[in-house]
């Protein structure tokens, strides 16, 4: 159902940019959904599934339908949603994911090392990152995620900020933004309900240990980057 493209058919305006509405695919039924916007939409009109809700004490998975060309995540589903009356929400799945992270350096006297982690539910190298949360900045959730994660208080570089897309199952479609992020200390402490493990290494190293096309491309600029900057 996610991502499916549908015919809606509006019946109730609950609160700004949040709607009821029928939705019907190719050929199938009408099926109860809702409508969530920031544009101005008709009665009627094409749009596509950008979620699958679960509601408390209502049977079966609810499509949440938007316009063509709007990206919503979770944090802003969640919210809106929550203005139902009487209904709660009990479990989300949205078309669109976003998270946040950094490429960690630690300069010494010889050289500069950057940080990858292993994540629990993977077998790569990469960074730590992980998703926005309700009223965050992207910086704010680089940060968070880069302390939860590795327990390392970083200063990010103004100026640095790299966009990693894939799609990490089915047409979930992710997005990454990636910071390059200063550590003052190389004392790592892992989140080990995330974290399988952590290495320090140098750029030459990082290129070999990533196996990510995007990742291996903000490797190459984080390099440029910390070339180029004075201390
Ligand atoms: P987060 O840290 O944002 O909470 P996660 O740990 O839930 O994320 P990802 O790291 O995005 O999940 O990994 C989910 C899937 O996407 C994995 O199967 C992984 O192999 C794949 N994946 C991870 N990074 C990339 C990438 N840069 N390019 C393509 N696929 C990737």
């Amino acid at each position: 159902m996610i991502a499916d493209n549908v015919k809606v058919s509006l019946f109730g305006n609950i609160s700004d940019g949040l709607y009821s509405a029928y939705v019907s695919t190719n050929g199938s039924g009408n099926q109860s959904a809702y409508v969530v916007t920031r544009k101005e939409v008709r009665d009627y009109f094409d749009g596509i599934v950008v979620a699958v809700a679960e509601f408390e004490g209502l049977a079966g998975a609810r499509p949440i339908v938007s316009t063509y060309g709007e990206v919503f995540y979770e944090p802003e589903l969640r919210r809106r949603l929550s203005k139902l009356k009487n209904i709660k929400l009990k479990h989300i799945r949205c078309l669109y994911e976003k998270s946040c992270g950094g490429i960690i350096f630690y300069k010494t006297r010889r050289n500069t090392k950057i940080l990858l982690v292993k994540n629990n539910n993977g077998r790569y190298w990469s960074f730590p990152k992980g998703h926005i949360e309700e009223g965050e900045t992207e910086q704010q959730t680089a940060i968070r995620e880069i302390k939860e994660e590795t327990g390392l208080d970083v200063t990010l570089v103004p100026g640095f900020r790299e966009i990693s897309e894939y799609s990490p199952f089915g047409k979930i479609r992710k997005r990454v933004v990636f910071f390059l992020a200063r550590a003052f200390t190389d004392n790592v402490k892992i989140q080990e309900e995330e974290i399988d493990s952590y290495i320090w290494v140098d750029l030459q190293q990082a290129r070999k240990l990533c196996s990510y096309d995007n990742d291996l491309r903000i490797i190459e600029k984080a390099e440029l980057t910390i070339q180029f900057s004075k201390n």
